[in-house]
């Protein structure tokens, strides 16, 4: 058996061991310490647009407590991207908040602004008003920004930007990460760069930083003994992790030409094979960091289901995945509104997600395009 070949592995850019012998020379084995603050301080740099990052212990902490920072409480209600992973949800379930999950649309995959409009308006009627939107770069593409940030300010209901698996993206020149209210990324080891498992919150007043990282660290008020008037959360990054993720950002803009290169690789790949689509950028104002290729099959058209696919390849040790599965789908969600129609639905139905890591040797691609074409070859006779 060929060796395997996976979605997405971690990638280390050979710097990293520095600054984590720099933790173990000088002791700073904590969750605070000069990594810590030197990764927030990469990303500030990367990220521009007056970002200040809160280094925290997950991209799920980050969405927590981005929540518990917009003020949501027991039985508020948070819109959310239905086509999503369910890290982006299950933090308002943390808060018994009640979710309002919401359709895509089919150029991004991402939030479907009128479906959005639609789920505002409905619960206005109701009396209630959603307190936050959680808007999700999926696979790296930016959803519609200007769209639903006109959404956000007509109903005054702040965007949380869900920029898990988007470092490295742009709308219009700026990057992901600095479009929402509040804005989360994730350094899982999954991701585009990794500190093994990591997180940050960003936002664009430096007293929200400060409050963030408060509240991340056990909410200790300033006495000698421990007293505590907030409820505190124990969401700090590490200093080891945060070497890690310091000699990522050493290579993370190599990341993202090696993932878009991949998403290059495919494209010409599907391009003589009828029924496939490839998702693309809907125009320039998009660079998506291409996290994961994907593409959509057409039964009709190609023959052939993704799952079928998906299968052919799971023979060959390639390692392919449907897309997320939409939360209104998802058993634990069953009690929450659903707001829209089926696009969501059947991007999961026909989606699939092709090996993508930045480490994908020359001869991993050819052994994944003879296999994808071969695949195609012995259905279309
Ligand atoms: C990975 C991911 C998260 C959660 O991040 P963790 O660091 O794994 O907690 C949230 N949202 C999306 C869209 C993700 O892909």
């Amino acid at each position: 058996m060929d060796t395997k070949i996976w979605l997405s592995s971690p990638h280390m850019g050979g710097g990293e061991m520095k600054y984590i012998q720099q933790a173990f020379d000088e002791n700073w084995v904590a969750p605070l310490g000069p990594n810590v603050n030197g990764f927030e301080q990469d990303l500030e740099d990367f990220l521009q647009n007056g970002a200040h990052v809160a280094a925290l212990s997950s991209g799920t902490g980050a969405l927590h407590l981005a929540l518990v920072l917009l003020d949501v409480h027991a039985h508020d209600e948070v819109i959310c991207q239905s086509l999503t992973f369910s890290a982006s949800a299950n933090p308002i379930k943390y808060l018994n908040a009640n979710a309002l999950f919401v359709d895509s649309e089919r150029d991004t995959w991402n939030l479907c602004p009128n479906a959005v409009e639609d789920a505002i308006k409905k619960r206005l009627k109701t009396g209630k008003k959603p307190k936050a939107i959680i808007a999700v770069d999926l696979y790296g593409m930016p959803y519609k920004i200007n769209d639903l940030r006109s959404i956000s300010k007509r109903y005054e209901i702040p965007i949380i930007e869900d920029a898990a698996e988007a470092l490295g993206s742009t709308f219009k020149g700026k990057k992901c990460g600095t479009f929402g209210d509040i804005s989360i990324l994730s350094f899982n080891g999954n991701k585009i760069i990794t500190t093994s498992g990591g997180g940050a919150l960003i936002v664009k007043k430096k007293e929200y930083k400060k409050k963030a990282v408060f509240l991340s660290t056990q909410a200790r008020d300033d006495a000698p003994h421990y007293e505590h008037t907030n409820l505190g959360y124990n969401y700090r990054m590490s200093n080891i992790c945060a070497g890690i993720g310091r000699g990522q950002m050493e290579v993370i803009n190599d990341r993202v030409a090696q993932r878009r290169a991949n998403h290059d690789f495919y494209e010409d790949l599907f391009q003589e094979i009828p029924g496939v689509t490839v998702l693309k950028e809907p125009n320039g104002d998009y660079f998506s960091n291409r996290w994961l290729s994907v593409i959509t099959i057409d039964p009709q058209s190609a023959y052939l289901t993704r799952e079928e696919l998906r299968l052919a390849l799971h023979q060959e040790n390639i390692e392919s995945r449907p897309i997320w599965k939409p939360m209104h789908l998802q058993p634990v969600f069953k009690k929450e509104r659903y707001y829209g129609g089926k696009i969501a639905e059947s991007i999961f139905n026909n989606g699939l997600c092709l090996p993508s890591g930045s480490n994908l040797t020359d001869d991993d691609r050819s052994r994944i395009a003879e296999n994808i074409l071969n695949t195609f070859k012995k259905v279309m006779v």
